[in-house]
């Protein structure tokens, strides 16, 4: 009798410890999140005839073979891709950044999607990144990741980059935190991050607003939401727009022509971004011509070629008597993106001021 209650309590006990042990294990597989990568090209779909040699052709490898090169992801999250493009972000175009951010759209309108990884090349990656900041309305995670080597390169940086920045898009706390970034180990907001090597490793940078968080080998650490406007709190709507207004970006430096400003407002451009020199500054005859496209009808913003610093309002130039904008501290490739979306709606000076500010 003894025996046999002794047996019974011992049955009783493992299967309370099997329970104990299944339940979590199936409540955590029920609650794998679901991650769509939307593929565009770039060196980590790139590939070249050797391992060690820097010629390579970006855009080559599918979204398929890429997840297959890191089975692992499938532990962090049940994975589709779709392939948006496949090229080189140097040919990144409004068209396919539109179509991304209207997938983006559709993907998490409902409960079926949790984050969203966008494969991308380096070159252009702040800008398409800045681009879906401002008109993605979601506050699920949008993470766009690179690698500086192509897929066949010894070292390649593509599979850590591509589980990291899914270990990202399946976090619940990465929600909120807007576009980011996520190369090398950092987490950058698509508000601050700029390319600063060609071929480092190390390439993406926050400077002065610094880093989102970290992430090593998908575990993630957080520093910090975003100060600027993003998401549902952006009041720019790309529903239905298939073209942005033409803004031309001219390079300022010593000794500089007007030429290309007065170039650009004969080619139709709506907006001019100065990259100037120091706090947006440029010689007499540039500001001339800026003060003449202006009075055109034509906004004019002054940004920096310096990598780092503010751009501020009627310090060295008068933005007030000759019609400028200042673009606080946003680079001349983000200001143009800004700018282009602002455009979408007739705006005044004042105004578009208002959004180098908030954004
Ligand atoms: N040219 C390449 C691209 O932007 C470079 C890279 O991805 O790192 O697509």
């Amino acid at each position: 009798m003894k025996k046999r209650n002794i047996k019974r309590q011992l049955i009783a006990v493992l299967s309370a410890i099997l329970i104990l042990i299944t339940i979590p294990q199936f409540i955590f597989a029920q609650k794998k999140a679901n991650v769509v990568i939307l593929a565009t090209g770039g060196t980590i779909a790139g590939a070249a005839g050797t391992g060690v040699q820097s010629g390579y052709t970006s855009g080559q490898v599918t979204i398929d073979a890429m997840v297959n090169a890191v089975p692992d992801v499938l532990k962090l999250a049940n994975i589709k891709g779709e392939q948006i493009s496949n090229v080189g972000s140097q040919d990144m175009s409004f068209e396919i950044m539109l179509k991304l951010a209207k997938r983006i759209a559709e993907l998490t309108a409902g409960n079926a999607v949790d984050g969203i990884v966008i494969t991308h090349g380096t070159d252009t990656m702040e800008e398409t990144a800045y681009f879906l900041n401002l008109v993605c309305k979601t506050d699920k995670p949008v993470v766009l990741v690179g690698s500086m080597r192509p897929s066949t390169a010894v070292s390649a940086d593509g599979p850590l980059n591509l589980y990291n920045g899914i270990a990202v898009a399946a976090d619940p706390n990465a929600k909120g935190r807007g576009v980011m970034l996520v190369m090398n180990d950092w987490i950058h907001s698509a508000q601050t991050l700029t390319k600063v090597s060609t071929t480092a490793v190390q390439t993406f940078m926050s400077p002065i607003r610094g880093l989102i968080g970290t992430t090593a080998y998908g575990v993630n650490e957080y520093y910090r939401y975003p100060y600027s406007k993003f998401g549902a709190k952006s009041e720019f709507n790309v529903d239905g727009v298939t073209k942005l207004p033409r803004v031309d970006i001219v390079y300022g430096d010593v000794d500089m022509s007007a030429d290309l400003i007065d170039a650009s407002v004969e080619k139709g451009a709506k907006g001019i971004v100065i990259a100037g020199v120091g706090n947006g500054n440029m010689n007499k005859a540039a500001l001339d011509a800026c003060t003449r496209a202006s009075k055109k009808g034509i906004v004019v913003v002054r940004s920096s070629r310096v990598a780092t610093g503010n751009v501020g309002r009627n310090v060295e130039v008068n933005d007030d008597e000759l019609g400028l904008v200042a673009s606080a501290d946003l680079n001349p490739q983000k200001s143009r993106i800004l700018l282009s979306v602002a455009l979408l709606k007739q705006r005044n000076l004042k105004d578009i001021q208002r959004l180098y500010y908030e954004y």
